[in-house]
């Protein structure tokens, strides 16, 4: 990539005069313009390389630019670039046929969307409409979208905003070992006790007003939360007891992310709806959606399913998916990600909470890892304050500039540093990012005080 900053500057000129971003202040904002990207690193307008340790906003599963899913898009758009969601289309069609194909047993339909928020935001629907019933139940420590429906099944700052929205949407603590709501002090007791609240939970708020369930099957952003074996399992038992449904919430977790086309393989439960997104084409093209068990997809045999979406299947990115998902099978990329986690990511990480008191826990699978940073190593108080923002977030701040410094672009939040590159990232890019992280480690260490 040749330096161009005067190309550079009219994009940052731009973006300021008339973009407006998500999530942000934007007087206080100066987004980084980008000169291009390609497999796991991408470049700014000076020429800096960074190797992309968050997949963006982990969606690029595949990495940047895979020649041959740029030329699948190439060719479904020489072909046909749209069609309404009232037709059948090729690309639609063998789309929905691969993923029903690779989901869970009985989960044989789809319903396309344009990413995550759509997809999660279409399940509770459907959730509702099947049972007769309005809750919708989701943990503290979650984040399920930004649309109206979405951001209130949120469990995380992002939703207090929109508070207090609609009624229904009732809150619960999932499993988390390290920091646990029920004074766990094993990964079993932690598993047993989150299982007995969500019992509670359901019992108080009355099972006949509960329409659904909806977990992250391993909690994103809030931490990369991976469940206790058996959890997903209990938590499936307790919905069916009292006809709630499951829904898995897979738009980080899916696609590759965990090492698997869907994260509840690992643990062997069949949800009753999933919603995926981002890997399921990196986001060459928006796409997410919600794959429905028969039996849902049943309620609406007769009776109209009443949503819908303009670009629903939108051609292009079915065509990518299906391209994505026959590169990922070419090249081994769910076998390549196993490899990976065991042989380099997960030792390493281990290795740096060992090396580093600032790292209370190093937890995570496949290519999806968190380092929970920690001010004391006894009683694990957070390195930065939960929701922190400005000088009370300056420690992570300062890390995450120690990363950049060295070419290394990691994804923070809260107190938490995430390792999750693309699924495509080879050992020697994963060590050369590891090797930076150890180094800029040294930063957040200084805060530690006990
Ligand atoms: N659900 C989960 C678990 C997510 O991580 C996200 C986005 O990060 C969403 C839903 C929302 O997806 P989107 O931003 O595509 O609307």
């Amino acid at each position: 990539v040749h330096p161009d900053p005067e190309a550079g500057a009219r994009v940052a000129a731009d973006d300021r005069a008339h973009v407006f971003h998500s999530w942000s202040a934007q007087a206080k904002i100066a987004p980084m313009p980008i000169a291009a990207a390609s497999g796991s690193y991408f470049w700014d307008f000076e020429g800096k390389r960074y190797l992309d340790f968050a997949s963006q906003l982990v969606n690029v599963n595949i990495g940047y630019q895979h020649p041959k899913l740029v030329a699948a898009i190439q060719e479904a758009a020489a072909r046909q670039c749209t069609i309404a969601p009232s037709f059948a289309d090729e690309s639609r069609s063998e789309a929905a046929r691969m993923i029903a194909e690779r989901a869970p047993e009985g989960l044989e339909k789809v319903f396309f969307t344009n990413g995550g928020a759509e997809a999660t935001e279409n399940a509770m629907r459907m959730a509702r409409l099947h049972t007769g019933r309005h809750k919708i139940l989701t943990t503290y420590r979650s984040y399920h979208g930004a649309t109206a429906g979405s951001i209130l099944a949120t469990g995380e700052p992002r939703r207090w905003a929109s508070e207090p929205g609609a009624p229904g949407f009732v809150h619960f603590w999932g499993p988390y070992p390290f920091r646990s709501a029920f004074h766990s002090t094993s990964v079993e007791e932690e598993c047993e006790r989150a299982l007995q609240h969500l019992r509670d939970t359901v019992m108080v708020e009355g099972p006949q007003t509960i329409a659904a369930v909806m977990l992250e099957t391993v909690v994103g952003t809030n931490g990369i939360l991976v469940p206790p074996d058996g959890y997903l399992a209990g938590v499936r038992e307790i919905c069916d007891e009292h006809g709630i449904l499951y829904i898995a919430d897979e738009v980080m977790a899916g696609f590759g992310r965990c090492g698997e086309w869907f994260a509840v393989d690992r643990w062997g439960v069949t949800p009753d709806l999933v919603c995926f997104a981002k890997g399921v084409n990196s986001g060459y093209v928006p796409l997410g959606g919600v794959i429905l068990s028969e039996a849902v997809a049943a309620t609406f045999a007769e009776r109209p399913y009443p949503g819908g979406l303009t670009y629903s299947g939108h051609p292009l990115a079915c065509a990518s998916a299906v391209a994505s998902m026959r590169i990922f099978e070419e090249e081994g990329i769910l076998e390549h990600v196993r490899t990976m986690a065991d042989t380099v990511i997960g030792p390493r990480l281990a290795q740096l909470a060992a090396d580093h008191p600032s790292v209370g826990e190093a937890r995570g699978l496949g290519m999806f890892w968190a380092l929970d940073l920690v001010k004391d190593t006894t009683t694990h108080e957070a390195l930065v304050p939960y929701n922190a923002s400005g000088d009370a977030a300056a420690p992570m701040a300062e890390l995450m500039a120690a990363c950049k410094a060295e070419g290394l672009w990691p994804m923070t939040h809260f107190n938490r540093l995430h390792v999750v590159p693309p699924c495509t990232t080879s050992a020697e890019e994963l060590t050369e990012g590891l090797d930076i992280l150890d180094r800029a480690l040294a930063v957040a260490d200084r805060y530690v005080t006990g």
